[in-house]
Formats: C-alpha cells, sequence, structure tokens
C-alpha cells in the first residue's frame, strides 16, 4: 500500500491564485509569544568566539594552558593518621599576562575546624540521614583536618609572603613572572587524615576495627595550583565540597614513604619496583604484564591477611612518576590484596589494576579488573586511545572517587561473602564511571568547579555505553536475555526528575553548588540529553564522530561548554543550538501529545478556511481561479449531502478524474491516488522541542512510522498540525512509541486516547486471579 503526502504540492501549484499565509493565519496571537524562541541562535548565552578558542569549537591560534610541576616527600604516620609533605611547585606562565601572585588550592580547609563548609546549607531539617552522617553533623567534635603551612619558600630558601582564603592561598611573588617564564617554590605541609566513611570525605581511611588496621585512599593531599585561563583568570571559587576541582596539567615526582608492611599504588609509574616488591611479586607482575584475558594476583588474600596481623615499624618509600596528569592520588595499607592485568589499546599495552582490602572478596577479585579493562577500551573506541600506562581501581567503602590513573570504589559483599545484585551492579558501573573519569576530566580537563556536567554528565553518558557493553560481553554476569541494568541513560529514566517541582530543578548550565539536586542535573540529565541526541536526533554515525572530535580537539587541554556545544555542530553540520538551549540551559520538558484529528474530503469549492480567508480580506470568490481544497468533514464526521458527489472515496468518480483537467494523461498515471486525509494536531505542553516520532495505524492492518524533525516546532513551539493522505483509513496514531525522548506524559500521546488501567482495576484483577 502506497500513501500520498506531497503530491499535491506540485498540484496545488497549478491553481494557485492566491498567495497564503496559511501558517500564520492559523497560528497563536497571544501577545509575548515569541515564535522563534527555541531555534534562536544562542549568541546571546555563548561568549564571543576569540583567538584562544574558535567559533568552531577548536582550540584556538593562541590557546594556552599554564604547567605546574610538582616533586614530592610524602610520608605517612599510620600510627597517627597524620600526613606530611614537603613540595616544590615549578609553575610555568604560558599566558600572555604577567601574574604579580599565583594561587594555590588547599582543599583539606573545607575541614578545618572553624570552616564554614558546614554552615552552607539553609534548607532545614531534611528528610533523613545516614547514621554516619548525623554522627558526623551532631555527635561528633568537629574534626581538625584543615592544613597546617609550615612554610611558603623560594628556591634560595627565602620565605615568601602568602594569604590563606579558606580553601585558597594567595603567594605574592617578588616580582611578576613574566609570560613565559618559570618559578619555583617550595611548600612543607601536614594535616591530620580524616575517617572518609564520616560525611562521606572524598579522601582519608578507613578504620577496620577487627584488626585494627587503616585503609587509606588519599587525594587533594598537597597544596595544588590553581588554574589560570583566558576564561576565568584565576580560578577563584572555592571548595564548598559538591563542586569539584579545576587542575592544571604537569608532571609529578612523588616519593611516599609509608610503613614497610603497606602495599600502596597511585598516579605515575613506580620508579623503584625492585624495591618495594617482593620477589614472588616481581614474578607474578611479569606474568600479568602478559595476561590478557584475566587478571593475575599479584599481593594474594593470605599475604594480605598475614600482613593485617602485624605492624611494622620500618617504612618503605615507593618513587612514582607521572607525566602530563592533572592532579595525583594514592592508595595505602597492609591489608590490600592486589591484581593485575595487561589490556592492549593500538599498539600499546596499558594495565588494569585492582587494589581491595578482603573485605571486598568475592566481588572484587571476580570484577573489579575486568571492569576497569572494559572501560578503556570501551571508552578508547569512543574518544582516543587511553594514553596512560595504567588504571587502578581501589576498593573503599560508600567511595566514588577519580583521580588520574586511580579511583575509589564502593561495592562490599556482605560478612558471609554473599552479596546482592543491587551490591554487584552498584560496583561495576561506580567503576566503570570512576575509571571513565579518566577521560572526562582527567585528560579532557574540564573546569569541574564550574561544570559539574562537562565531566559528571559526558561521564555517565560514556559510562552507559560500557555498562550496555560490559552486559553484552559477559552474559553471565547479569541476568539471563537482559540489559545491563542501567541506572543512568535511558530516557525513561530521567522522566521523574524532568516533570518534578520545577522550584527544585536548575538548568544543566548551573554551578554544582547552586542545585537542589545534584545527582540527576550534572549526571543523568546530561547523559540522558547525550544518548537522545546520539540515538534519535544526530544519529549513531554523525554523533560518534562529532563527540570524538571534541575528545580529540580537548585531550590534555582545558574546554569549556561552548567549545563542546560548537565542536559538536561544526564537525556534523546539525545545528544544535535549540537543542543545547532546551536540554542545557532551560528546564523544559518533553510532553508531546496528540491533541486533535480531522478527517478531510477533496472538494472544487472553496472550503471554510478559504471563505473566511477571503472574507475578512473582502476579496469575492470569483477572483479566485480554480483550486482543490481539502474540506473538513461535519462535526458528525459525516458528509454533507451537498458535497458528496465530490468524494473520491465515496464515489464512483476518482481522484484522478477530479484532477483531470488540470494534468496530462501521463502525469494522471504517474500520480498515486489517496482516499483519506486528515490534519493530526500535535502539541506540546512541555515547551522542549524534539524530533516528532509518529507511529501511525490503517484500518487495513498497515503502519507507518514518520519521524518529524525537530525543526517542525520553529515557528509554533507549542502546537503544529501535519496533513497525512492514505489510501487507507486512519485508525491509531501513536507519538514515540520506543519511548525514545523522555516524554514526561505518556497518557496523551495517543488517538484514540488508551484506557488507563487504574490502580484499583489492577488490584481488581490480581485478586481475581488468585
Ligand atoms: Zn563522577
Amino acid at each position: 500500500m502506497i500513501r500520498v503526502k506531497y503530491a499535491f504540492a506540485s498540484i496545488l501549484f497549478l491553481f494557485a491564485a492566491v498567495s497564503f499565509a496559511q501558517e500564520a493565519v492559523t497560528k497563536e496571537k497571544e501577545p509575548g509569544h515569541y515564535n522563534q524562541s527555541k531555534f534562536k541562535q544562542l549568541y546571546e548565552e555563548f561568549a564571543t568566539p576569540n583567538t584562544y578558542r574558535s567559533a568552531s569549537g577548536a582550540p584556538g591560534p593562541d590557546y594556552y594552558q599554564q604547567q605546574a610541576d610538582y616533586v614530592m616527600d610524602i610520608r605517612l604516620d599510620d600510627k597517627n593518621a597524620k600526613i606530611f609533605g614537603t613540595e616544590t611547585i615549578t609553575y610555568t606562565n604560558n599566558s600572555p599576562d604577567d601574574l604579580e601572585y599565583l594561587w594555590v588550592q588547599l582543599d583539606q580547609n573545607i575541614r578545618t575546624k572553624d570552616s564554614k563548609a558546614a554552615l552552607k546549607n539553609g534548607s532545614g531539617i531534611p528528610l533523613g540521614d545516614s547514621p554516619e552522617k548525623f554522627v558526623g553533623n551532631y555527635m561528633t567534635e568537629s574534626f581538625d583536618g584543615g592544613f597546617n603551612i609550615d612554610y611558603v619558600k623560594d628556591n634560595s630558601g627565602k620565605a615568601l609572603p602568602y594569604t590563606v582564603n579558606f580553601t585558597m592561598m594567595r603567594v605574592d611573588l617578588p616580582t611578576p613572572l613574566k609570560s613565559g617564564d618559570k618559578f619555583s617554590f617550595d611548600i612543607k605541609w601536614d594535616y591530620n587524615i580524616p575517617d572518609h566513611t564520616v560525611n562521606r570525605a572524598r579522601s582519608g581511611f578507613e578504620y577496620f576495627e577487627e584488626d585494627g588496621n587503616r585503609a587509606y585512599v588519599i587525594a587533594q593531599f598537597f597544596p595544588r595550583m590553581a588554574v589560570y585561563n583566558d576564561v576565568e583568570g584565576w580560578q577563584n571559587h572555592q571548595f564548598w565540597g559538591n563542586g569539584e576541582f579545576a587542575l592544571p596539567f604537569g608532571n609529578y615526582e612523588v616519593n611516599i614513604t609509608v610503613p614497610a608492611d603497606h602495599i600502596l599504588d597511585g598516579t605515575g609509574v613506580l620508579q623503584n619496583r625492585k624495591e618495594v616488591y617482593t620477589k614472588a611479586m616481581m614474578s607474578r607482575y611479569e606474568q600479568a604484564k602478559k595476561s590478557y584475558d584475566k587478571p593475575v594476583i599479584i599481593v594474594t588474600q593470605a599475604e594480605a591477611e598475614a600482613a593485617e596481623k602485624g605492624f611494622s615499624d620500618k617504612t618503605k618509600t615507593w618513587k612514582l612518576k607521572a607525566e602530563n596528569v592533572r592532579d595525583f592520588g594514592f592508595a595505602t595499607s597492609r591489608k590490600f590484596i592486589w591484581d593485575m592485568q595487561a589490556v592492549r589499546l593500538g599498539n600499546r599495552d596499558v594495565m588494569a589494576v585492582s587494589m581491595y582490602p578482603k573485605e571486598g572478596n568475592p566481588l572484587w577479585e571476580e570484577y573489579s579488573t575486568k571492569a576497569v579493562a572494559l572501560t578503556l577500551k570501551s571508552y578508547s573506541s569512543h574518544t582516543f586511545d587511553y594514553p596512560y600506562p595504567k588504571a587502578i581501581s581501589v576498593h573503599a567503602k560508600n567511595q566514588g572517587m577519580e583521580y588520574p590513573m586511580i579511583c575509589w570504589n564502593y561495592g562490599r559483599p556482605n560478612k558471609d561473602g554473599t552479596y546482592s545484585d543491587r551490591t554487584k551492579y552498584g560496583m561495576i558501573s561506580v567503576i566503570i564511571h570512576e575509571v571513565g573519569h579518566n577521560f572526562f576530566p582527567m585528560i579532557v580537563n574540564s573546569d569541574e568547579r564550574q561544570w559539574g556536567w562537562m565531566d559528571e554528565g559526558l561521564d555517565t553518558f560514556m559510562q552507559y555505553m560500557a555498562e550496555q557493553e560490559f552486559g553484552e560481553t559477559y552474559p553471565e554476569a547479569i541476568a539471563p536475555n537482559a540489559k545491563y541494568p542501567s541506572r543512568r541513560g535511558d530516557p525513561a529514566k530521567i522522566v521523574p526528575y524532568m516533570s518534578g517541582d520545577q522550584s527544585t530543578i536548575s538548568p544543566i548550565m548551573s554551578n554544582p553548588e547552586n542545585v537542589y539536586q545534584l545527582g540527576p542535573n550534572a549526571y543523568g540529565k546530561p547523559a540522558t540529553a547525550l544518548n537522545i541526541l546520539r540515538e534519535t536526533v544526530m544519529g549513531r554515525e554523525l554523533f560518534d564522530h562529532a563527540f570524538k572530535t571534541y575528545a580529540q580537539r580537548w585531550k590534555f587541554k582545558h574546554p569549556t561548554p561552548e567549545d563542546f556545544f560548537r565542536t559538536m555542530e561544526d564537525a556534523s553540520a546539525v545545528d544544535l543550538d535549540w537543542y543545547w538551549r532546551g536540554w542545557f540551559y532551560t528546564t523544559d520538558y518533553v510532553d508531546m501529545a496528540v491533541k486533535d484529528i480531522k478527517k478531510y474530503y477533496v472538494s472544487d469549492t472553496p472550503n471554510k478556511k478559504m471563505k473566511a480567508y477571503l472574507a475578512e480580506r473582502g476579496i469575492p470568490e470569483s477572483n479566485l481561479r480554480p483550486m482543490v481544497y481539502l474540506e473538513e468533514y461535519d462535526d458528525s464526521g459525516m458528509i454533507a449531502p451537498e458535497l458528496k458527489d465530490n468524494l473520491p472515496s465515496e464515489t464512483s468518480k476518482t481522484l484522478k478524474e477530479f484532477m483531470m483537467d488540470n494534468m496530462t494523461a501521463a502525469e494522471r498515471a504517474a500520480v498515486k491516488e489517496p482516499k483519506y486525509f486528515y490534519e493530526v494536531t500535535y502539541n506540546s505542553p512541555g515547551g522542549l522541542p524534539m524530533p516528532l516520532i509518529v507511529e501511525y495505524t490503517y484500518a487495513d492492518g498497515s503502519v507507518e512510522n514518520v519521524t518529524y524533525p525537530p525543526e517542525i516546532w520553529r515557528k509554533n513551539s507549542k502546537e503544529v498540525s501535519m496533513v497525512i493522505s492514505s489510501t487507507s483509513e486512519l485508525k491509531g496514531v501513536n507519538i514515540d512509541p520506543k519511548m525514545e525522548t523522555a516524554d514526561i506524559d505518556t497518557t496523551n500521546n495517543s488517538w484514540p486516547k488508551k484506557e488507563q488501567e487504574s490502580d484499583f482495576d489492577k488490584m481488581k484483577e490480581g485478586i481475581k486471579g488468585k
């Protein structure tokens, strides 16, 4: 069966006597209605392109970034849970500006005794707190965890004046640091390490009562250079806890001294493996380097359990070197089990590594390194080959936190080793997510302090793809014939948030400190937006190429939101300003509905619409040249008797005959012959424009799927009417049948309206069934 949609466009042309602005007549006339607002270009919202950042979304010819190199000696006092450090920072000023001072970040100062961070929330009594959080908030003395700065000196040993402002420290320079010059200075510091299981600190220790040991996951532990760039000057947003980090790239040489019975891993390449590994560990490591299909245990559970029973007073120094990283983290404990395997990426091998206390088993030895390896492969295929030599997943209770080459992850089985599906999937997902952060923001180094979504949203989107790949790669790990149960990414998953109370929803383009619901705001919604963009708006081919272009343009650089938005359009030739505007700059939601369907027949006398048009303008009907009209059936759906002769579907006169005066025989033979005409009116109460995906069902049983481009909403974002013609009678209209668009209300998506079974009916049926 064939349906004609546009045949009349050319036929009408022959008859055209009056030019009509048909759309303008029927569309809204309310005051304040901005016809093109949803599709207006984002010139007012976007920063103006310049020589640092091009209009294409690529780094401009004058793009620069600062460099901060660190040489550090770190000492852990395991007995007292204290950490000491001395560091030499060499700062290279690649900017065109001379700098009178340098800003250094002191993130641990969020935990000074008098920190205002604990006083930042004014939302009153919470719905509820976890016991740990409650104890932390109301039942303990506030912990003294801020930096103690011993000195800040230049290389000649001369003290440099400095001023601490909460989590930032300004170091005043003797003379301005000229563009292109370097400055080296030394800082000595220490602080008390917090128990990270209290108040969910991003780093610290977990104490294990049974054996009296701590497992440390240490980060934000040294004074770190703030970012200075063409967008913000010095980054000057304090660390309040939610907005994460903004850091320049640099090279690190870090020597970490810990008890001799500790196992340690961190950012960078170990420089003195033979000094810190046993012989057994060395030979297992050599095997792991050649093991591509499964991990090799480097430190066994038995060895870790034996180490737990002691407490060495001797020390060992682990020496790590990292190139081109934006941060440094490490984990250390005598409790750690350790495994590794090789992953082939391009023509290089990368090590996938896991470190976990026995409390993580049996889950961790089964899944952690598997998940690390899969993540590196999956993310590399969508961006660039993972450039670092290793990626480590460390098990730490309740943690999900990322650093270059290393991250902390939750997922702890019950004491007896059993675990729920929820724990298992939670663990695999968090590992994929945190290892994935190596790409965004550790390498594609966006400003997390300002834009949580640029790393969390992109990463959660990539996580969704990797999780689905995990399910396909390890079907035995998930339920039979099921997809991996991703928590975020599927359009339907974001509906509860987007349909929620607007007073607690902010646009994605918000600072992470300023939003009520950071999870859906910075993770779920952008991930869904990108997923829909890929699957439904752009298609995989265009999306994947553009996304990869963004990743490759900005790896080892500092992109802004505009760099992302512009690159996605530049590399695909898809104007997406309307999409960024709707999904990222507003809290509009998707709700598309079938409003009305009217049936029409073909006629050669002016229809009601034309009559009204002529009357309004005082044009006599006789002025019209012959035209074809679609006339609406009367309200009862019956045909006006005097018009019956004109109805090709109802009489012996065919549509072709009806048209014949104006067509040659050849033209008539080539024209298809629809019998039914409908005007289907759709509306969009949510206001977020989307492709309108419609499934039409006809009386002859055929089904037609039409995807109208989002541009149908460009002149009127509230309502559009589409004319369809068919050889069979229309029986059903269904919007978004596969639930691709995150439409928040599907009860208005169908014609005829689908009866919604009430809960009461369902309950009754349930009772009957028993
Ligand atoms: Zn994250």
